[in-house]
């Protein structure tokens, strides 16, 4: 046997007719319940479609019915009936995910964890809290509030642990905290035949064999179900200010980037907007009572424990700023200017969808995930850009500049969707070229990232991915197809 599984060795997936699934589904119901099982078509496609439809489900593709475990033990014995009945099981959290991470490619059971919500227990002296899967991350930094305490990844609005660890998410925060991959400490996970395992105890850190906890992490769902998890925290940041920096160049923003790093100091956010993102903010009134200026702009929290040493942070900044061109710095420290910054910030995906909507009424809209090493961001960005505006197509570029995480939004009518398909491909074949990865935060599912990823790690590392899948879930009910595929027969087109 060879320690690697090729997709062409591999015979098409099997799963159960449609009178087991029915008689599969009798028995699940009576594990949680009437109330706690729906067939409801508005249901079936909520769990399908995420609200970017960026990615979107075949008319097939809806699981036949959708169960709300409240414990760790129901999963356990759903995912059993399933494992015996050879059913596809899909995990769904918060349902943010944009890469049709939860559409259900063999339909089966859809096993929602939004009402295994609890707040398990707050260690406040370690720094960390354990949690249920279907806890928010936002509804967490509420109740760490008075404790003065947050959890560090900060992605889509509504997206829940479970979700946020099998998607590595991460967002504006992950340049300060890190991605979800360091914020666990560990998980309690419900195998493919039922089985409940937990990957370790708490300590800090411990060199105790494998390291299950992040084998589970970026996982999809395709390997196990996050039934608890202990995550850890931090202590909010003190005297915290955001810097505003303009720039007429993109080059010169992202030099800036690299500048402040090298400068010593900590950056609790570095996040980039161009010009267009700007523009997408102006003209659709969202930006608050605030006049934004029309070029692109870095975003920089910074903060420090007394406010002698954050002027010397600030003042770093400044220089930084100005070596490289900038200009308009503005400090804002009052906290309703901050928050209102702030939400432009997270709500810069919708923003950019109603715009693309309002100036291209036919067009359809989809996103890059790359992310480089720092120091070739410039690169990266500018080919980018230059590329796109030689075919004619219409894009907004923000990102997580200090993570080398660029998201550009391209925006293109039917009959630039060949070249648009084309361009994407080639952004995402660029960032591998520069050191990079096609996705570094937004994750695979089923969307064409899953052939770049072929690129990106090579075929022998994908096949090594599929010995894992297989020892952990032989039959393939976990969340088929996402991330890598695992039949050879099929042939599914994310845009097709
Ligand atoms: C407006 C917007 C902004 C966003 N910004 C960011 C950002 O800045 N950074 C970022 O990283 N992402 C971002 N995202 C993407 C999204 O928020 C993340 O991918 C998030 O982690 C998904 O979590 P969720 O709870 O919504 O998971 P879901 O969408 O429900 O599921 C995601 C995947 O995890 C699996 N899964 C769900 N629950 C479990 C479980 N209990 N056990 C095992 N597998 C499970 C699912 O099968 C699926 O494959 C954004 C999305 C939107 C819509």
């Amino acid at each position: 046997m060879s320690s690697t599984t090729k997709l062409h060795d591999l015979k098409p997936l099997q799963f159960a007719s449609e009178d087991t699934i029915q008689s599969a589904m009798k028995n699940i119901s009576q594990i949680v319940g009437p109330d706690n099982m729906t067939v409801s078509k508005s249901e079936l496609d909520n769990h399908s479609t995420d609200s970017s439809n960026f990615v979107p489900p075949k008319d097939h593709e809806r699981p036949h019915c959708i169960v709300y475990p409240t414990s760790a033990e129901q999963v356990s014995q759903i995912v059993k009936i399933c494992h015996d009945e050879n059913i596809p099981v899909v995990p769904y959290s918060g349902g943010t995910a944009i890469e049709g991470h939860f559409i259900p490619t063999h339909r089966g059971i859809c096993i929602d964890v939004s009402k295994m919500n609890k707040i398990v227990q707050l260690h406040e002296d370690d720094l960390d809290v354990v949690v249920q899967p279907g806890v928010g991350w936002m509804e967490l930094n509420e109740y760490l509030e008075p404790y003065n305490l947050m959890f560090g990844p900060d992605p889509g609005p509504g997206a829940m642990i479970g979700g946020i660890l099998a998607t590595n998410a991460s967002g504006t925060n992950a340049v300060r905290y890190g991605a979800a991959k360091d914020n666990v400490l560990s998980m309690t996970v419900v195998l493919a035949d039922g089985t409940i395992i937990k990957t370790k105890n708490r300590p800090r850190k411990s060199s105790n064999g494998y390291n299950l906890t992040n084998l589970f992490v970026g996982s999809e769902g395709t390997l196990g179900i996050v039934v608890e998890a202990t995550l850890k925290l931090h202590v909010k940041p003190k005297n915290e200010v955001i810097a505003m920096i303009n720039f007429k160049s993109i080059t010169d923003a992202t030099k800036t980037v690299s500048g402040l790093f090298k400068s010593g100091i900590t950056c609790n956010a570095l996040e980039f907007m161009d010009d267009r993102q700007m523009l997408a903010i102006s003209e659709m009134g969202t930006g608050g009572e605030r006049t934004w200026s029309p070029h692109h702009l870095l975003l920089i929290k910074l903060s420090s424990p007394n406010l002698n040493s954050l002027n010397d942070v600030i003042k770093t900044v400044k220089d930084v700023g100005i070596e490289n061109n900038g200009f308009n710095i503005e400090i804002a420290k009052d906290d309703e200017t901050k928050e209102e910054i702030w939400r432009v910030r997270k709500t810069l995906l919708w923003n950019s969808l109603q715009w693309a909507k309002k100036v291209k009424p036919n067009a359809t809209i989809l996103p890059t995930d790359v992310c480089v090493p720092v120091s070739k961001l410039p690169e990266l960005i500018t080919k980018t850009m230059d590329r796109l505006n030689d075919a004619d197509l219409l894009a907004t570029a923000a990102g997580h500049a200090g993570d080398g995480n660029l998201h550009v939004l391209v925006i293109f009518e039917p009959d630039q969707a060949k070249v648009a398909h084309e361009l994407i491909n080639e952004m995402s074949k660029l960032a591998i070229e520069l050191d990079g990865t096609v996705s570094g935060e937004h994750g695979i599912g089923v969307s064409d990232k899953r052939e770049l990823l072929e690129q990106e790690l090579g075929i022998e590392t994908i096949d090594l991915m599929r010995t894992i899948k297989f020892a952990l879930d032989k039959k393939g009910i976990l969340n088929p197809d996402h991330i890598f595929k695992i039949d050879p027969s099929e042939d599914r087109h994310p845009f097709s």
